[in-house]
């Protein structure tokens, strides 16, 4: 599948509607992702940013409308979504990890685990990750010696071990101390720049800006207003992006 610009459509979402019980959380969204591209989603607390990108690997049932992920239609019950997630990272606010297994340990277990790799694969790979998020000599040890902005790396690290072709990233950033921003963001704008595909729910602006191909902005379960981060975040059009802007920048 390819876009009008003739790029490989790695996400594609019509219609997405996804309700808990009575609640309607997400009321008919839209969204096409192109491969290599950054998307940054924003928007107040209680939108739907979690929900909308727990749908996109299932980790919320979906309600109605499409969702085709790498090509497979992740809403139709013959698709083993279990392969679809293989080629989605995904990290959280709170990391995550594995407390009772070393950092080498907690990258190489899902690509062992899912016979990706052998042991030894998987260990030289894991090394190699944890030389680009700058932990090379936090392999052995356990992630309660380490701090936030580290836990977070090795969380990023760990989701690159199974070579996914989209990274999902849900306010990565929200849990940390000010001073370990940075350090996280930094391993994203590599990635980014290496060419990853990646949705980020994120209230950092100034990676927004910097980073992302698209600002799109959320509120009440739809997607209110997107553009060219430069765009948007000095002309937005609706009120409630210009309200949200104002209160975060
Ligand atoms: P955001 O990430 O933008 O803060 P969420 O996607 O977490 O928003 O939540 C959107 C809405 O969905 C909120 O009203 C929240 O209470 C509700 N919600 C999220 N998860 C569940 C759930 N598992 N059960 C019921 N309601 C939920
Ligand atoms: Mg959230």
């Amino acid at each position: 599948m390819e876009n009008k610009d003739n790029k490989k459509v790695k996400v594609q979402v019509k219609g997405l509607v996804k309700s808990f019980g009575e609640l309607e959380v997400l009321k008919g969204m839209d969204l096409e992702v192109a491969d290599g591209e950054v998307v940054c989603l924003i928007g107040p607390s209680g939108s739907g940013k979690s929900t909308f990108l727990r749908c996109l690997n299932r980790l919320e049932t979906i309600t109605g409308g499409e969702v085709v992920v790498d090509g497979f239609d992740i809403t139709d019950k013959g698709t083993d979504i279990n392969k679809v997630r293989e080629n989605i990272g995904m990290v959280f606010q709170h990391f995550n990890l594995f407390p009772h297994k070393t950092v080498l340990e907690n990258i190489t277990m899902a690509p062992v685990q899912l016979k990706k790799m052998t042991l030894d694969e998987a260990k030289t790979v894991g090394r190699n990750l944890l030389k680009d998020v700058g932990l090379e000599e936090k392999a052995d040890v356990y992630p309660a010696q380490l701090s936030g902005g580290q836990k977070q790396r090795v969380a990023i690290a760990r989701a690159l071990a199974m070579h996914p072709d989209i990274m999902l990233f849900d306010e990565p950033t929200s849990a940390l101390d000010p001073e370990m921003v940075g350090e996280v963001l930094n391993v994203m704008k590599q990635l980014a720049k290496n060419g990853m595909t990646m949705v980020v729910v994120t209230h950092e602006m100034g990676f927004a800006r910097e980073v992302a191909d698209r600002i799109i902005f959320m509120d009440g379960g739809y997607i209110v207003e997107q553009g060219e981060p430069h765009e948007l975040l000095a002309n937005p059009k609706e009120p409630r992006t210009i309200n949200f802007l104002n209160q975060v920048l």
